[in-house]
Protein backbone atom coordinates (compact mmCIF):
# COMPACT_ATOMS: atom_id res chain seq x y z
CA UNK A 1 0.00 0.00 0.00
CA UNK A 2 1.17 3.84 -0.98
CA UNK A 3 -0.17 6.90 -0.26
CA UNK A 4 0.18 9.90 -2.46
CA UNK A 5 0.87 11.90 0.82
CA UNK A 6 0.99 11.47 4.38
CA UNK A 7 0.00 14.54 6.67
CA UNK A 8 1.59 14.85 9.68
CA UNK A 9 0.16 17.39 12.16
CA UNK A 10 3.42 18.90 14.08
CA UNK A 11 1.21 21.18 16.33
CA UNK A 12 -2.26 21.65 17.19
CA UNK A 13 -1.67 25.23 18.59
CA UNK A 14 -2.48 27.86 16.26
CA UNK A 15 -1.84 32.18 16.62
CA UNK A 16 -5.07 32.98 14.66
CA UNK A 17 -8.78 31.67 15.76
CA UNK A 18 -10.71 32.07 12.10
CA UNK A 19 -13.93 32.02 11.91
CA UNK A 20 -13.90 28.57 9.62
CA UNK A 21 -11.43 26.88 11.61
CA UNK A 22 -12.66 23.30 13.14
CA UNK A 23 -11.53 24.83 16.46
CA UNK A 24 -9.85 21.61 18.17
CA UNK A 25 -11.15 20.09 21.21
CA UNK A 26 -8.00 17.92 21.29
CA UNK A 27 -5.28 18.79 24.14
CA UNK A 28 -2.82 21.43 22.61
CA UNK A 29 0.91 20.10 22.03
CA UNK A 30 3.91 20.44 19.67
CA UNK A 31 5.87 17.16 18.26
CA UNK A 32 8.71 16.24 19.94
CA UNK A 33 11.95 15.47 17.31
CA UNK A 34 12.00 11.87 18.91
CA UNK A 35 8.44 11.55 17.75
CA UNK A 36 8.79 13.02 14.29
CA UNK A 37 11.38 10.73 13.84
CA UNK A 38 9.46 7.47 15.29
CA UNK A 39 7.33 8.96 12.51
CA UNK A 40 9.42 9.41 9.86
CA UNK A 41 10.63 5.76 9.93
CA UNK A 42 7.32 4.00 10.54
CA UNK A 43 5.51 6.06 7.39
CA UNK A 44 8.06 6.41 4.90
CA UNK A 45 7.96 3.01 3.13
CA UNK A 46 4.70 4.64 2.33
CA UNK A 47 4.85 7.16 0.71
CA UNK A 48 7.27 10.08 -1.09
CA UNK A 49 5.08 13.30 0.54
CA UNK A 50 4.23 14.18 3.88
CA UNK A 51 2.25 17.36 4.53
CA UNK A 52 3.29 18.91 7.99
CA UNK A 53 -0.77 20.18 8.81
CA UNK A 54 -3.68 19.31 9.75
CA UNK A 55 -4.50 21.56 12.24
CA UNK A 56 -2.26 24.28 13.62
CA UNK A 57 0.09 27.03 12.53
CA UNK A 58 3.28 24.89 11.58
CA UNK A 59 5.61 27.94 11.18
CA UNK A 60 4.83 28.43 15.13
CA UNK A 61 7.27 24.95 15.93
CA UNK A 62 10.44 25.41 17.10
CA UNK A 63 11.68 22.39 15.51
CA UNK A 64 10.41 23.26 11.82
CA UNK A 65 14.32 23.28 10.80
CA UNK A 66 15.16 19.97 11.86
CA UNK A 67 11.41 18.28 11.40
CA UNK A 68 12.95 19.39 7.56
CA UNK A 69 16.15 18.39 7.76
CA UNK A 70 15.16 14.84 9.05
CA UNK A 71 12.59 15.08 5.66
CA UNK A 72 15.59 15.74 3.94
CA UNK A 73 17.63 12.77 5.29
CA UNK A 74 14.83 10.31 4.87
CA UNK A 75 14.25 11.76 0.99
CA UNK A 76 10.66 12.65 1.60
CA UNK A 77 9.33 15.73 -0.03
CA UNK A 78 7.38 18.31 2.21
CA UNK A 79 4.78 20.45 1.58
CA UNK A 80 3.21 23.09 4.31
CA UNK A 81 -0.01 24.81 4.37
CA UNK A 82 0.56 28.49 6.64
CA UNK A 83 -1.61 31.09 7.73
CA UNK A 84 1.64 33.60 6.55
CA UNK A 85 1.85 35.28 9.83
CA UNK A 86 5.12 34.17 10.51
CA UNK A 87 6.49 33.95 7.54
CA UNK A 88 8.75 36.83 7.30
CA UNK A 89 10.22 35.00 10.36
CA UNK A 90 10.52 31.80 9.18
CA UNK A 91 11.33 32.48 5.36
CA UNK A 92 15.32 31.65 5.65
CA UNK A 93 14.34 28.62 7.08
CA UNK A 94 12.11 27.42 4.45
CA UNK A 95 14.59 28.96 1.60
CA UNK A 96 17.57 26.78 3.00
CA UNK A 97 15.19 23.67 3.11
CA UNK A 98 16.30 20.70 0.41
CA UNK A 99 13.19 18.90 1.53
CA UNK A 100 10.67 21.71 0.55
CA UNK A 101 8.56 21.52 -2.38
CA UNK A 102 5.81 23.54 -2.08
CA UNK A 103 4.23 25.99 0.60
CA UNK A 104 0.19 26.72 0.38
CA UNK A 105 -0.63 30.43 2.14
CA UNK A 106 -4.02 30.54 3.34
CA UNK A 107 -4.58 34.22 2.43
CA UNK A 108 -8.50 33.56 3.44
CA UNK A 109 -7.13 34.03 7.18
CA UNK A 110 -7.42 38.22 6.72
CA UNK A 111 -5.49 38.64 10.03
CA UNK A 112 -5.44 42.19 11.02
CA UNK A 113 -1.53 42.54 10.76
CA UNK A 114 -0.51 45.95 9.03
CA UNK A 115 0.99 44.71 5.64
CA UNK A 116 0.23 41.36 6.13
CA UNK A 117 -1.18 41.00 1.94
CA UNK A 118 2.26 42.97 0.99
CA UNK A 119 4.97 41.10 3.28
CA UNK A 120 3.51 38.11 2.82
CA UNK A 121 3.46 38.11 -1.07
CA UNK A 122 7.21 39.83 -0.76
CA UNK A 123 8.33 36.01 0.95
CA UNK A 124 6.20 34.33 -1.60
CA UNK A 125 8.06 35.84 -4.62
CA UNK A 126 11.66 35.14 -3.13
CA UNK A 127 9.95 31.37 -2.44
CA UNK A 128 8.67 30.43 -6.08
CA UNK A 129 11.91 32.09 -7.17
CA UNK A 130 13.69 30.23 -5.76
CA UNK A 131 12.26 26.71 -7.15
CA UNK A 132 9.85 26.46 -4.08
CA UNK A 133 6.15 26.47 -5.40
CA UNK A 134 3.73 28.55 -3.53
CA UNK A 135 0.00 28.82 -3.69
CA UNK A 136 -2.25 31.19 -2.38
CA UNK A 137 -5.58 30.22 -1.02
CA UNK A 138 -8.72 31.94 -0.80
CA UNK A 139 -10.50 28.83 0.59
CA UNK A 140 -13.79 29.97 1.83
CA UNK A 141 -15.52 32.19 -0.94
CA UNK A 142 -19.44 31.94 -1.20
CA UNK A 143 -21.50 32.90 -3.91
CA UNK A 144 -20.77 36.41 -3.98
CA UNK A 145 -17.12 37.54 -3.16
CA UNK A 146 -16.72 38.97 0.22
CA UNK A 147 -14.67 42.38 0.42
CA UNK A 148 -11.63 41.11 2.10
CA UNK A 149 -11.33 38.45 -0.72
CA UNK A 150 -12.05 41.19 -3.49
CA UNK A 151 -9.16 43.52 -1.70
CA UNK A 152 -6.66 40.22 -1.75
CA UNK A 153 -7.36 39.47 -5.46
CA UNK A 154 -6.99 43.23 -6.57
CA UNK A 155 -3.96 43.66 -4.59
CA UNK A 156 -2.52 40.28 -6.90
CA UNK A 157 -3.83 41.82 -9.71
CA UNK A 158 -1.58 45.00 -9.23
CA UNK A 159 1.14 43.18 -8.11
CA UNK A 160 1.23 40.74 -10.98
CA UNK A 161 -0.27 42.85 -13.33
CA UNK A 162 -3.09 40.18 -14.28
CA UNK A 163 -6.62 40.30 -14.43
CA UNK A 164 -8.15 37.71 -12.49
CA UNK A 165 -11.24 36.45 -14.13
CA UNK A 166 -11.96 33.25 -13.05
CA UNK A 167 -12.79 32.82 -9.58
CA UNK A 168 -12.34 28.28 -9.21
CA UNK A 169 -9.84 26.13 -9.81
CA UNK A 170 -6.71 28.38 -9.93
CA UNK A 171 -4.84 30.43 -11.81
CA UNK A 172 -0.49 31.06 -12.31
CA UNK A 173 0.44 33.94 -11.30
CA UNK A 174 3.89 33.71 -12.28
CA UNK A 175 6.38 30.88 -12.16
CA UNK A 176 6.36 28.17 -9.57
CA UNK A 177 3.67 30.82 -8.03
CA UNK A 178 -0.39 30.12 -8.11
CA UNK A 179 -3.77 31.73 -6.32
CA UNK A 180 -6.23 28.87 -6.04
CA UNK A 181 -9.90 29.82 -5.50
CA UNK A 182 -12.51 27.08 -3.26
CA UNK A 183 -15.79 27.53 -1.58
CA UNK A 184 -16.18 27.47 2.22
CA UNK A 185 -16.40 23.67 3.54
CA UNK A 186 -17.90 22.00 6.68
CA UNK A 187 -15.28 19.94 8.42
CA UNK A 188 -17.15 16.80 8.69
CA UNK A 189 -17.87 16.19 12.28
CA UNK A 190 -20.20 13.35 14.54
CA UNK A 191 -22.29 16.22 15.31
CA UNK A 192 -23.91 16.51 11.78
CA UNK A 193 -26.72 14.72 10.47
CA UNK A 194 -26.32 11.75 8.40
CA UNK A 195 -25.59 11.93 4.70
CA UNK A 196 -25.12 8.58 2.44
CA UNK A 197 -23.22 5.12 2.60
CA UNK A 198 -21.84 5.32 -0.71
CA UNK A 199 -19.23 7.87 -1.58
CA UNK A 200 -15.73 7.82 -2.24
CA UNK A 201 -12.55 10.40 -1.32
CA UNK A 202 -8.86 10.35 -1.25
CA UNK A 203 -8.82 9.32 2.35
CA UNK A 204 -7.40 5.63 3.46
CA UNK A 205 -6.79 5.51 -0.70
CA UNK A 206 -4.64 8.01 -1.33
CA UNK A 207 -3.80 9.94 2.02
CA UNK A 208 -3.90 9.68 5.48
CA UNK A 209 -3.13 11.98 8.14
CA UNK A 210 -1.49 11.40 11.81
CA UNK A 211 -2.74 13.84 14.18
CA UNK A 212 -0.17 15.46 16.67
CA UNK A 213 -0.92 12.70 19.70
CA UNK A 214 0.39 10.15 17.00
CA UNK A 215 -3.24 9.17 16.23
CA UNK A 216 -4.03 7.69 12.89
CA UNK A 217 -7.24 9.33 10.83
CA UNK A 218 -8.19 8.27 7.20
CA UNK A 219 -8.05 12.07 5.87
CA UNK A 220 -6.52 15.66 6.83
CA UNK A 221 -10.44 16.56 7.55
CA UNK A 222 -10.81 15.01 11.07
CA UNK A 223 -9.66 17.56 12.60
CA UNK A 224 -11.30 16.09 16.01
CA UNK A 225 -9.71 12.90 15.51
CA UNK A 226 -12.99 11.37 15.49
CA UNK A 227 -12.49 8.38 12.94
CA UNK A 228 -8.90 7.37 14.97
CA UNK A 229 -7.89 3.98 13.58
CA UNK A 230 -5.23 3.29 15.87
CA UNK A 231 -2.32 5.33 17.08
CA UNK A 232 1.10 4.89 16.09
CA UNK A 233 3.32 5.27 19.22
CA UNK A 234 0.99 2.34 20.32
CA UNK A 235 1.01 0.26 17.37
CA UNK A 236 3.24 0.07 14.32
CA UNK A 237 1.80 1.75 11.45
CA UNK A 238 2.16 -1.52 8.88
CA UNK A 239 -0.38 -3.28 11.64
CA UNK A 240 -2.90 -0.10 11.75
CA UNK A 241 -2.36 -0.85 7.90
CA UNK A 242 -2.98 -4.27 7.88
CA UNK A 243 -5.70 -4.39 10.28
CA UNK A 244 -7.80 -1.62 8.47
CA UNK A 245 -7.84 -3.06 5.05
CA UNK A 246 -11.10 -3.96 4.77
CA UNK A 247 -11.61 0.05 4.87
CA UNK A 248 -9.31 0.95 1.83
CA UNK A 249 -11.61 -1.80 -0.30
CA UNK A 250 -14.57 0.05 1.15
CA UNK A 251 -13.40 3.38 -0.05
CA UNK A 252 -12.44 1.50 -3.16
CA UNK A 253 -15.74 0.04 -3.99
CA UNK A 254 -17.50 3.48 -2.83
CA UNK A 255 -19.01 1.97 0.42
CA UNK A 256 -18.52 4.75 3.31
CA UNK A 257 -17.90 2.56 6.46
CA UNK A 258 -16.93 4.63 9.27
CA UNK A 259 -19.46 6.85 10.99
CA UNK A 260 -17.41 10.20 10.37
CA UNK A 261 -17.32 10.06 6.43
CA UNK A 262 -21.37 8.75 6.06
CA UNK A 263 -21.87 12.28 7.77
CA UNK A 264 -19.53 14.31 5.81
CA UNK A 265 -20.28 16.19 3.15
CA UNK A 266 -17.02 17.18 1.47
CA UNK A 267 -16.03 13.96 0.10
CA UNK A 268 -19.12 15.01 -2.44
CA UNK A 269 -16.75 16.87 -4.66
CA UNK A 270 -15.23 13.51 -5.35
CA UNK A 271 -18.09 11.69 -6.04
CA UNK A 272 -21.05 13.07 -7.71
CA UNK A 273 -23.22 10.41 -7.91
CA UNK A 274 -24.09 9.48 -4.31
CA UNK A 275 -27.12 8.23 -3.65
S1 LIG B 1 -5.07 29.50 10.60
FE1 LIG B 1 -5.91 27.44 10.29
S2 LIG B 1 -5.57 26.34 12.24
FE2 LIG B 1 -5.31 28.56 12.62
S3 LIG B 1 -7.33 29.23 13.38
FE3 LIG B 1 -7.22 29.62 11.15
S4 LIG B 1 -8.12 27.75 10.22
FE4 LIG B 1 -7.61 27.24 12.35
S1 LIG C 1 -15.45 10.79 3.66
FE1 LIG C 1 -14.89 12.78 4.55
S2 LIG C 1 -14.20 12.30 6.65
FE2 LIG C 1 -14.22 10.37 5.50
S3 LIG C 1 -12.12 10.14 4.75
FE3 LIG C 1 -13.32 11.17 3.14
S4 LIG C 1 -13.04 13.38 3.43
FE4 LIG C 1 -12.39 12.31 5.32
Amino acid sequence: MRFKKIYIEITNQCNLNCSFCAHTKRPLKMMSIDEFKNIIQQIKPYTNYIYLHVLGEPLMHPDLETFLQIAYENKLFVNLTSNATLLMQKKDILLSSRALRQINLSLHSFPHIPDYLKKTVQAGDELSEHGIYVSYRLWTLKDDLDLESKKTIKYLEEHYHLNIQRYKDSVKLKPHCFLSFDKEFLWPSMSHSFVSQKGTCQGWRHMCAILVDGSVVPCCLDANGQAVLGNLFETPFNDILVEHEDLLKDFQNHKLSLPLCQKCTYRKKFDKKIV
